[in-house]
């Protein structure tokens, strides 16, 4: 999957109310990996805001909910820490998988964009 159909999966499915299987297939389609740690996203169950259980993705790894990124966006984080790079929401020397976490949402929010961007520009 090319990151302009994984921009297009992404923002097709809602991220609530949804069997295991359905997020088990979701999780499968969209082949992310976890911004923080870089493994695959499982179904984890929760609530949704009627109490009812509900699906959503997550790394256990990491204790938190998401879709992961594409494997290329983690990879780009990665070099950034590598490079110095930190997420200002966490000590410098806090552990890599909460910096590699937040800087993954940033460079997945900018490929978006750029995408976007890109196409309105031609
Ligand atoms: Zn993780």
């Amino acid at each position: 999957m090319d990151l302009e159909e994984a921009k297009a999966e992404f923002e097709k499915y809602p991220f609530y109310d949804i069997t295991e299987k359905e997020c088990q297939e979701r999780i499968d389609k969209l082949d992310f990996v976890c911004g923080g740690c870089g493994k695959k996203p499982t179904p984890i169950e929760t609530v949704n805001n009627n109490d009812e259980p509900t699906f959503w993705a997550g790394c256990n790894e990491c204790g938190v909910f998401g879709n992961g990124v594409p494997l290329m966006v983690w990879k780009t984080a990665n070099a950034m820490y590598d490079k110095g790079e930190r997420s200002t929401w966490y000590d410098y020397n806090a552990d890599k998988p909460n910096h590699l976490r937040n800087i993954s949402d940033k460079v997945w929010s900018v490929v978006r964009v750029y995408e976007e961007v890109s196409k309105n520009n031609n």
